[in-house]
């Protein structure tokens, strides 16, 4: 009697710890479903009403975008250069005024296209229209980057995220709002390089953004530095990971601590190159 308790225990334990972490009745599945239709339904609605508010006034546009000019961050590596412009017409001389410019594709706020790190990777002009619309989420790791220029945005970051607020969207545009945006000016502070002229800044780890790969369904993550892998990688993991899913990446994004953490709608504009591994962007993020 006794023996066959024991065993009746140790069935329903191992029961219990094979069965999968997200089991879940078949009820609370479908209500979950429902759930999702719903919000999705309420934000295409809000997603109209924004639009609207852009022409009346009531929605607030925020351009995250820096200028371009010499001054401009770009990827500090053998080849890259600052953006040159040059007006070649002018209302003096020929009645006209008219420029041309040359910039890597990488500089300033950009798209890098998962062509960059990937062979037969979605090249710049080829991204789906729809993944350049998204909602913003922005996961604010200010004080931890101050503190840690090398910091990398966690799952545990995400997971404050969606506790405070939801879990990440459907069609989320993940930003991380380092602070960096505050080094911009000064092109030095921007890349922090050591003694060894290894950079030191902010970026995203691969464990966040496997979790936002695998259990989300984002359009892209983006940030306010030089590159989504922090400043001393050099294996850019974090690229290689997010590309080989297909998904594009933003970077030098600008003006994150004027973003709300959520509520945000973004449309990223960038420039269509042919065949492009990346290339510059207007991103506006639209406020209600
Ligand atoms: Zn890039």
């Amino acid at each position: 009697m006794k023996k066959s308790r024991l065993l009746l225990t140790v069935v329903i334990f191992l029961g219990l710890w094979l069965l999968p972490p997200n089991h879940l009745p078949a009820q609370k599945e479908e209500a979950q479903k429902v759930g999702k239709e719903i919000t999705k339904r309420a934000r295409r609605i809000a997603g109209k009403d924004r639009l609207d508010g852009v022409l009346s006034g009531r929605t607030r546009v925020l351009d995250l975008t820096y200028p371009l000019n010499a001054q401009t961050p770009y990827w500090p590596a053998p080849n890259y250069e600052p953006l040159k412009h040059e007006f070649f017409a002018t209302l003096e001389k020929d009645g006209v005024l008219s420029g041309r410019y040359c910039a890597p594709e990488h500089l300033g706020t950009h798209v890098d296209a998962p062509n960059h790190f990937e062979r037969g990777g979605i090249p710049l002009d080829k991204i789906a229209l729809d993944d350049l619309f998204g909602y913003a989420v922005v996961i604010n790791v200010r004080g931890k980057a101050a503190s840690n220029p090398d910091y990398r945005v966690s799952p545990a970051d995400l997971q404050e995220w969606e506790r405070k607020n939801h879990e990440i969207p459907d069609g989320a545009i993940v930003l991380a709002y380092t602070g960096w945006g505050e080094r911009v000016e000064n092109l030095e502070q921007y890349q922090n390089k050591d003694s060894q002229g290894v950079m030191h800044f902010p970026g995203w780890s691969t464990e966040a953004v496997d979790f936002l790969l695998r259990a989300r369904n984002i359009n892209a993550i983006g940030m306010d530095t030089l590159s989504m892998d922090y400043g001393p990688s050099k294996d850019f993991a974090v690229h290689h990971l997010l590309m080989s899913a297909g998904k594009y990446g933003l970077e030098n994004v600008a003006h994150l601590d004027q973003m709300p953490p959520r509520g945000g709608f973004l449309i990223v504009s960038p420039i269509k190159i042919e065949g492009g591994s990346g290339g510059q962007a207007r991103i506006y993020a639209l406020i209600e």
